[in-house]
Formats: structure tokens, C-alpha cells, sequence
């Protein structure tokens, strides 16, 4: 699974709009080559099957040495195995920086990241990814049939699992109505498959591996409106029984969050639940007026 690792890129960032013409595979490589991954460190632990806590404690963090660069700045909280957490917030607020420090693709400036009682820097950067899933607005898909697109998940599924995962993320209809149904060939880029599709097939993808924690940066691109439910639905049961952190664009899933965060300028500015926000009448309710009421 390693190869499709690869830190997520905040879609407004000048990096994606350059990239957008290469195929999957010359983009992957193009991110390998670019971003110096992080090394463990020794001794290097192995990350035991966790249970899914996430904590920041008093994070700060720079992408560079000079001073006064902190895009993080003294970031704490504490989420419970299974939570839902969604990031909102102005663009550059911080929001990918923050689930990037998770699976640890840059080294924390300042404080911890803990995942269950362990600092992320203290363990195998392969035995924490192992237990995550990271969804990214780019579904990579690769030239082979649907069935070996899941199963890329995790190698070992079985077809029933396959069918099972696809099931429970509202992708196995569209893809029996398919000539081939389980073996239909994609092509690289997916060309076949509308966009709706795809999320489906991702989302089923990330079901067979069945991280304890996912982090979804949910696309922002406008699908019909019978293929956005499918999505929704798909998202919810996805999220169940997982730490989640979602950076949000849908609504429904804002919603439905067990807590939001609204970051600005590198902190956390609120923290609750929609009808706790909304009442407070502060960031929330704004980003809402201006923003969240008008979107799906
Ligand atoms: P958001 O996801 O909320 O839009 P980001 O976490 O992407 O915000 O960005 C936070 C800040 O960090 C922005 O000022 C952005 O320009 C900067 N930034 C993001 N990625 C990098 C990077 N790889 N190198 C340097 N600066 C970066």
C-alpha cells in the first residue's frame, strides 16, 4: 500500500493545478520524488493494533526553520476511538497541515501526536499507516478490473469480503449493472466511471482494509443528485466505528460530525457539535451563513 502514500495536498495549493494533466501513476511518482518522506526514528517501535485514540498536545508546527512561519500554533485535543471529527475552516487555515501531522508525514516543531498512548515519532511510520486510511479527493485507480481495484485494500480479501465492502458502501449496484460486473476492466484513470463512481469504489477500497482511524478530505466536486446520496450513505457507514477526521465539504457529513473544529490561522477557534455551534452564534454560524447553508 505504500505507493499510494503520499501527504495530502490542499487542492487551492499551485502544486495540484500543475499536476493536474499526468496520469495516476506519473503524479505518485511525482509526489514520491518530491516530498522527502520523514525517517523513524530509533529505537523504532512497532505501533500495536490500536483502538483509535488521537491526541495533540500543545502542537505547533512550521514547514520551515525560519521564525515566525508556525502554521500550527499550540493545537491540543483529545478525540475518542470512533469519533467523528470535522475540519472547517478558510483555506490555508491549517486543516490539512493537521491531519498530515497524523500520519506523520512531516516531524511535529513543537509537542506530541499521540495515537492511543503512543507519540507518533516513537513508532514504525509503516506500523501507523498500516492502521490508517487516507482518502484523498484523487481516487487513485489503476488499469485492472474493479475487483483488483478493492482488493487493493488489503491483499489477502476475499471475494466475499469484496462484495461485502462494496455492499456496505452502496457500490455493488452500479457495479452489477456493468457488462463484467466484479472483473469490468478500468482503465488508468478510470475513465469509465463517472466520479460518483469512483468515490464508491474508493470508499469500498478503504472498507476492505478497515483502518482504525481515516481521514477522508472529501471532494468538493458537484455529482447528480442520486449518486450524492449513494456518496452520503456510502460516507456514513465508512465513518462508523472509526476515528474519523473528515476535511468537510458536505454538509451532511458537518452535520453529522460528533464534533466540528473550526481552524483559523493554525488553531482551533471552536469545537462542538452543529446545534451547539450554531447557537453560539460565532465562526461557526458565520461559515455557515456564508458558506455551509448553500451547499447539498
Ligand atoms: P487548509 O487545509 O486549511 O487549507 P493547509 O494546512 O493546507 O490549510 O495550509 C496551512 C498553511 O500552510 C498555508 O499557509 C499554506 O500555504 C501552508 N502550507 C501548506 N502546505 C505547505 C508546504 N508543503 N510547504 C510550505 N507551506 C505549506
Amino acid at each position: 500500500l505504500s505507493m499510494f502514500w503520499g501527504p495530502i495536498r490542499n487542492l487551492s495549493n499551485f502544486y495540484n493545478k500543475l499536476v493536474t494533466n499526468l496520469s495516476a501513476a506519473e503524479r505518485i511518482f511525482d509526489i514520491l520524488d518530491t516530498e522527502p518522506e520523514v525517517a523513524d526514528r530509533e529505537p523504532v517501535k512497532s505501533l500495536p493494533p490500536i483502538e483509535g485514540r488521537v491526541r495533540f498536545d500543545h502542537v505547533s508546527f512550521s514547514y520551515s526553520d525560519e521564525p515566525d512561519t508556525m502554521v500550527l500554533n499550540d493545537v491540543s485535543f483529545d478525540i475518542a476511538p470512533g469519533e467523528t471529527i470535522a475540519l472547517v475552516g478558510p483555506t490555508g487555515a491549517g486543516k490539512t497541515t493537521i491531519v498530515n501531522l497524523i500520519s506523520r508525514f512531516y516531524n511535529i516543531t513543537k509537542g506530541r501526536v499521540l495515537v492511543d498512548d503512543m507519540s507518533v515519532e516513537d513508532v514504525s511510520i509503516n506500523s501507523l499507516r498500516k492502521q490508517m486510511g487516507v482518502m484523498t479527493q484523487d481516487n487513485y485507480l489503476f488499469s485492472g478490473t474493479i475487483k483488483e481495484n478493492i482488493r487493493y485494500g488489503r491483499l489477502d480479501a476475499t471475494d466475499e469480503e469484496i462484495v461485502a465492502a462494496a455492499r456496505a458502501v452502496n457500490a455493488h449496484a452500479f457495479i452489477m449493472e456493468m457488462e463484467d460486473g466484479y472483473d469490468t476492466q478500468i482503465s488508468e484513470r478510470g475513465v469509465r466511471l463517472s466520479i460518483g463512481q469512483r468515490q464508491l469504489l474508493a470508499f469500498a477500497r478503504t472498507m476492505v482494509s478497515d483502518p482504525r482511524i481515516l481521514i477522508l478530505d472529501e471532494a468538493t466536486s458537484s455529482i447528480d443528485t442520486h449518486t450524492e446520496i449513494l456518496v452520503q450513505q456510502g460516507i456514513e457507514s465508512l465513518l462508523a466505528g472509526r476515528t474519523s477526521f473528515v476535511i468537510a465539504h458536505r454538509l451532511s457529513t458537518i452535520k453529522n460530525a460528533d464534533r466540528i473544529f473550526v481552524i483559523d490561522d493554525g488553531r482551533i477557534v471552536e469545537a462542538g457539535n452543529h446545534g451547539e455551534l450554531m447557537e453560539k452564534k460565532g465562526a461557526y454560524y458565520q461559515l455557515y451563513e456564508a458558506q455551509f447553508k448553500n451547499i447539498a
